[in-house]
């Protein structure tokens, strides 16, 4: 088994015989896999893979002990038609050849070194779950969260249940960033509790959100509108909201004659005449509803903070190049501050270890087309950087699986290995790990419990309780 390895490396006496050895099937048998993660990026390598080497054997190894990634904790709870793509990777759990070992952290519970001396290759689509902050002061107060915390609170998220913010405590919220994932924090944070007590929102957010004194949020960009990062279809589900009530720009009202003059692609047409067809809303007509906006051209510079050390506004840089010195600065009241400017992968413990290097600028692993080492391949947000909806995410992963088909048929090399793959990892683990028939487990523990009380899901919001559920803990 070892022998197919290094191919690549076999000796060619001359042209023709290179020629007639590269296109001999040089590996008989499909690759051992081991991928770490369980998001979009690894179902769908696993997919690719399977679909086209049915004879392709795959160990998924996932740090939680349940599966989905951001599916399950990013994509907000009321969008259930995005999390159906759930059903999906359950029928690649299902392929005969694929095994899911969830409750393991790579790089902590088991090394990728060792991971590595084990399967033929190893994808790493282990995601971004750190974020990036605004380093600026003050941004260490209470009441300033990443938009990371904020979703795996809403989400349900056993790490971020302590968010716990007394929402009776605030009144204005600032969220810095308009892409998509900043408007589903605001559209979750108008939304009235009631509305989403069939999803599997946190029951904690729930209650925390019945008590709120939310009554404005603006959501701040550094460009100019002509530039929002967001899509038309979220766009349109806030101003679908019950009460809430839009008011159009303040600090920089925007010259919309100037704006729609200019030359956009269809999709930012339509997205900024939707905007457009919206100036008129006047807000003292929704009297009570929460009031939201956008705010744009504008760079943070502090947060200020209350004697307790608790923000309490946000100050800002205006990048109007026509701005005068004394007017350069605007500050807008704020109890509550999100950074919402993206998510950020990190170093895994050991990749120097398996030769890859992490891009520390880029915050993504080196490679080229997926490839990022001999034997070692990567997928999704960790390959690219944190963008792009699931098809996005779909689509790379495809690229990846077709180029290690590609190598694996081609004879490049690949990672020299015992070809034991699960039987040799499994000795190495200290704690109880996860089986798809467990995670199952899981699943009708949630269902049911939903059930009980009128919603989707009852998330665990402790992976402690979780596993005692499925009595893999005392
Ligand atoms: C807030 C938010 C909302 C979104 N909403 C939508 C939406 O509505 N529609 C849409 O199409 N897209 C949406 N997206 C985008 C979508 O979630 C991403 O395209 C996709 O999840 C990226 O997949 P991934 O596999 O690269 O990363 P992830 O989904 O993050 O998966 C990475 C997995 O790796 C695991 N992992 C991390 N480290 C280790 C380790 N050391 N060992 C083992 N496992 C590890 C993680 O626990 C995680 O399960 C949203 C994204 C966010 C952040």
């Amino acid at each position: 088994m070892i022998s197919l390895t290094n191919c690549s490396r076999l000796p060619a006496r001359n042209a023709v015989a290179a020629r007639f050895m590269s296109s001999l099937p040089i590996r008989s048998r499909g690759p051992l896999v081991g991928i770490v993660g369980s998001g979009p990026s690894a179902f769908y390598t696993a997919y690719r893979l399977l679909q086209k080497n049915p004879d392709t054997r795959i160990d998924m190894y996932e740090r939680r002990p349940v599966p989905f990634g951001l599916v399950r904790y990013g994509v907000a709870p009321d969008h259930p038609e995005v999390k159906n793509v759930q059903n999906k990777f359950a029928e690649v759990a299902n392929y005969p050849h694929f095994r899911f070992v969830g409750n393991v952290h790579v790089g902590k519970d088991v090394k990728l070194k060792t991971l590595a001396q084990n399967y033929d290759c190893l994808v790493l689509a282990y995601g971004a779950s750190g974020d990036r902050v605004l380093g600026i002061p003050g941004e260490d107060l209470s009441g300033v969260l990443s938009a990371r915390q904020i979703v795996g609170w809403y989400n349900g998220l056993p790490e971020c249940q302590d968010v716990n913010l007394a929402m009776d405590k605030v009144r204005d919220v600032v969220i810095v960033g308009q892409g998509n994932v900043s408007l589903d924090v605001a559209r979750m944070l108008m939304t009235p509790p009631d509305k989403l007590a069939h999803t599997d929102a946190s029951p904690r957010f729930l209650d925390a959100m019945r008590n709120s004194t939310i009554k404005r949020i603006t959501l701040v960009g550094r460009r100019s509108i002509e530039h929002l990062p967001c899509t038309l279809k979220e766009l349109r589900e806030l101003f679908a909201i019950e009460n809430a009530a839009y008011n159009p720009f303040t600090i920089h009202p925007v010259d919309w004659d100037k704006v729609m003059k200019q030359k956009f692609d269809r999709a930012r047409k339509r997205l900024l005449t939707f905007l457009y067809s919206k100036q008129e809303t006047k807000s003292e007509e929704t009297a009570g509803a929460i009031v939201w906006g956008f705010e744009n051209e504008l760079t943070p510079a502090q947060v200020l903070g209350d004697g307790n050390r608790a923000a309490s506004s946000i100050r800002f840089h205006d990048n109007r190049p026509s701005s005068q010195q004394d007017k350069a600065f605007h500050e807008l009241p704020a109890q509550l501050i999100i950074r919402s400017i993206g998510y950020k992968s990190e170093p895994l413990d050991g990749l120097e270890t398996v030769g890859t290097h992490f891009d520390l600028k880029k915050n993504v692993i080196r490679n080229e087309n997926g490839r990022a080492a001999a034997g070692i391949y990567t997928s999704g947000w960790l390959k690219n950087g944190p963008i792009g909806v699931i098809a996005v995410t779909m689509m790379d992963a495809f690229g990846t699986a077709d180029k290690i088909l590609k190598d694996w048929e081609t004879g490049t090399s690949f990672l020299e290995n015992s070809g034991r793959g699960w039987q040799a990892i499994e000795h190495e683990l200290q704690h109880p790990y996860v089986t798809w028939d467990d995670w199952k487990k899981i699943e009708l523990h949630e269902k049911t419990g939903g059930q009980r009380r009128g919603s989707h899901s009852a998330k665990f919001l402790s992976w402690e309780d979780a596993l005692k559920a499925i009595g893999k803990l005392e």
